[in-house]
């Protein structure tokens, strides 16, 4: 039985035998590690979620677009999503071909669009607007939509993604006005995609999505993919025992209406799944040092250099992350963990109950993954850490570099 303080890695062996003291010594703090096999066994989780035969597996690279990390997923036989040309530039440099990407679009300008046409990337647009424009980019092309199918889901209204409030999407109610403008330009609908949101805990929500979106689907004919969305949501309170997402279940539901919907159909179509977070999250745990500990008022606090600029969802969407303490205490005491950035909101943890810190401890952030160091920033100048990855075999490779102060200036161009 391990202690509290290396309770989750050690059930999950993270380390691998190495020491977060020795990681953090060699490659500074704070410091994103990626652990490889635990990415590797979560791709093929999802790679099998289905029978059916024709389904494919974007990962969604806005949850981490690490080089290296990308890499590891193409050799796992994923495809990608990506957001931006910015996403699409790395996927290249991972390795990806232009029919393993698919790009969707949100409010994007003529020269991001004419990106994804230049590079033979299927595009989706999200609103008919958008279309007018990929129709006058590229008349006679291949084009994909974002339908909203009414249903929404997710941890935060900030990650929502369907439903009555949202900015995303084409509403079904459109549809004769979007097939107008098809037919103006000539475009040829390959596929139509959905996302409800981020962070689903029960399959049924994401069925009932599944649901709507194939019954805007037989609103058109000769389609060649539906893309069901992402939002699959991992255990972030594991300490507390939280269980993980059914997926067995979740995968037997979807596949049952994916043979019936096919059949119905007429055709097999391709059916995708995006998952950015699921693939990412846990395979991560990001590291950061005590560099002081008071009593203020009523709480006791641990000052980190863990600021919002390293890790922004406590911040923003107030998530809970387990932490861990790499320090001998069997002690335990009450304590609310901030960072090093000059706002009262800099806050990683509220009131835990955790082994005993003291100056100079390391910690750890667990399930740092997803949405980790794809949203770190330089606020308050601050430098965004290294990222490294334990291999397989337990060997520690650096897979991107922290920031110097030279990154912090290449762009200024001084007054003369
Ligand atoms: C962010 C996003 C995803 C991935 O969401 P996760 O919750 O990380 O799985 C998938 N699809 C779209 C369109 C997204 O914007």
């Amino acid at each position: 039985m391990s202690k509290l303080n290396t309770k989750v890695t050690d059930s999950v062996n993270f380390f691998q035998g190495n020491d977060p003291k020795k990681l953090v010594e060699e490659y500074g703090s704070p410091l994103y590690v990626y652990n490889e096999r635990i990415l590797r066994e979560r791709c093929r989780e999802i790679k099998n979620l289905v029978s059916y035969p024709h389904f494919s597996v974007n990962y969604s690279t806005k949850a981490n677009n690490n080089l290296a990390f990308l890499q590891i997923v193409r050799e796992e036989g994923l495809n990608v999503d990506a957001m931006s040309p910015g996403e699409a530039h790395v996927e290249f440099m991972a390795g990806f071909k232009p029919e393993q990407i698919f790009f969707i679009s949100n409010n994007v300008s003529k020269e991001e669009m004419q990106y994804a046409i230049d590079h033979d990337i299927t595009l989706s647009v999200d609103s008919l607007s958008q279309l007018e424009q990929y129709g006058q980019l590229n008349p006679g092309g291949r084009v994909a939509a974002r339908f909203n199918g009414g249903v929404g889901a997710g941890h935060h209204e900030k990650v929502v993604t369907a439903g009555k409030k949202t900015k995303f999407a084409i509403n079904p109610e459109y549809i004769p006005e979007f097939k107008e403008i098809l037919k103006k330009y000539d475009l040829k609908l390959v596929g139509i995609n959905q996302h409800i949101g981020s962070l689903f805990m029960e399959g049924d929500k994401y069925i009932e999505g599944v649901k709507a979106i194939l019954n805007i689907a037989k609103e058109f004919d000769d389609l060649e993919f539906v893309d069901l969305g992402g939002g699959f949501g991992i255990p972030y309170e594991k300490l507390n025992d939280q269980p993980r997402l059914d997926l067995k279940d979740l995968g037997e539901k979807l596949s049952k209406i994916l043979f019936d919907f096919a059949k119905e159909y007429g055709k097999e179509l391709t059916f995708k799944v995006e998952p950015g977070r699921y693939i990412s999250a846990e395979c991560s745990v990001l590291l950061g040092t005590v560099h002081a500990v008071k009593q203020n008022n009523v709480h006791k606090f641990a000052g980190t250099d863990l600021g919002f600029n390293v890790l922004a969802r406590p911040m923003m969407y107030d998530s809970h992350h387990d932490i861990e303490v790499y320090n001998n205490s069997d002690d335990t005491e009450e304590i609310t963990v901030v960072g090093n950035i000059c706002e009262s909101g800099d806050i990683i943890a509220h009131d835990r109950v955790l082994p005993k810190v003291a100056e100079g401890d390391v910690i750890g952030v667990l399930d740092a993954g997803a949405y980790g160091y794809s949203m770190a920033s330089n606020y308050n100048n601050r430098l965004r850490p290294a990222e490294i990855l334990i291999r397989e075999n337990g060997e520690v490779v650096l897979t991107r570099k922290r920031d110097t102060f030279e990154d912090l200036t290449r762009n200024f161009i001084p007054l003369k």
